[in-house]
């Protein structure tokens, strides 16, 4: 059974805590997504998130941490800019790849030599890990390869009765995961857009490269250094296709092709375009946050058993726009038609 938990009331984050001593595992809000949390030395119910989740064993999870001083509790050692972009973007929606501690259990780093942390900047999430009196090391709370979880309705979807509790803390502020930076290569290096943007990382840090599995296909042989990019994900059942041109042309092309089933993940106001074609829109074109915080919904409206076919519009831009590319993206398989 599955427990519901409200982030409003102090009983229930102490409850969350306990839970969580426990080796149970509780999903929490965060301001990027919903997380899917366990106590991070516990490798046992490290264990139940890749269970629950049906994840990968070698894909590693991010650990969530209070403080910025809490940093030393699962690195070992923090390379000399860490404190800086610590200071700058924690409490947020930025990850930072250190080398990890040897207490970390395998199975959070997937036996990488490296371990991804984060602060978050949600009240409640940051009540919890102090409740729990240990970091946590949750990914997103949806099952693998869906659109991560924004609202604790998606939550209790994915996840009813296969983890202990769910902490309602209302609509996530971002909508997309965190920003993960490595920083132990010699130049530091972009795994995944997020909250943070790249220019706000450059102010700080001078020159970021850029993963090449951020913009492009993970070609065959090739092992990403987030080894979650090499997945279909954010995805419904039905193949995405991102569109690339003009909403006019846009709008032509699907109407030409539109079968029964076919769907179009819009911009909003875009609906009586293409028309008969069924829309779901996911939020202002000329907006970034708000595409962002609306995307992972309308992307689980669209994993529907009669739609067998989605054609996306796809925001050009940088800043927060690469994020909600990048998502787009990986669940087009990086499909897109120029119209
Ligand atoms: P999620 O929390 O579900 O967004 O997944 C966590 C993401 O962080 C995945 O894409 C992982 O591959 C990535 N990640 C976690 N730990 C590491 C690490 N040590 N090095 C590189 N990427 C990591
Ligand atoms: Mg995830």
């Amino acid at each position: 059974m599955t427990l519901a938990l409200s982030a409003d009331r102090p009983e229930d984050i102490r409850k969350a805590g306990e839970i969580l001593r426990g080796g149970g595992l509780v999903a929490i809000p965060t301001e990027t997504v919903y997380g899917l949390a366990a106590a991070v030395f516990d490798p046992a119910a490290v264990a139940r998130v890749f269970a629950a989740k049906g994840r990968p064993a070698d894909n590693p999870l991010i650990v969530h941490v209070a403080e910025i001083v809490d940093i030393p509790k699962v690195c070992a050692q923090a390379p000399p800019i860490a404190p800086a972009l610590a200071k700058r973007f924690w409490p947020g929606p930025l990850t930072l790849v250190m080398p990890r501690r040897d207490n970390v259990p395998d199975g959070v780093t997937a036996g990488l030599p490296t371990v991804a942390v984060r602060c978050p900047a949600n009240d409640a999430a940051r009540a919890v890990i102090r409740a729990a009196g240990v970091p946590l090391a949750a990914p997103s709370a949806n099952r693998a390869g869906f659109p991560s979880p924004t609202t604790a309705a998606h939550v209790w979807n994915d996840m009813d009765g296969r983890v202990d509790a769910i902490l309602d803390g209302g609509p996530c502020r971002w909508g997309v995961e965190s920003t993960i930076l490595d920083l132990t290569g010699p130049v530091p290096r972009l795994l995944r857009p997020g909250g943070v943007t790249r220019a706000q990382l450059e102010a700080v840090l001078g020159t970021v490269e850029v993963d090449p599995a951020v913009t492009g296909p993970v070609t065959e042989g090739h092992s990403p250094r987030a080894p979650g990019m090499k997945y279909r994900h954010y995805a419904p059942h039905a193949p995405i296709y991102l569109l690339h041109g003009p909403l006019n042309a846009a709008a032509t092309y699907v109407k030409a092709l539109a079968r029964p089933g076919t769907a179009v993940l819009c911009f909003n106001g875009e609906q009586e375009r293409f028309r008969p074609v069924p829309c779901v829109p996911y939020g202002d074109g000329d907006s970034p946050e708000s595409l962002a915080r609306g995307l992972f919904e309308a992307l689980r409206k669209l994993d529907a058993p009669e739609i067998r076919c989605i054609y996306a519009r796809c925001p050009e831009g940088d800043g927060l726009y690469e994020a909600v590319r990048n998502r787009l993206s990986r669940a087009a398989g990086f499909a897109v038609i120029e119209v």
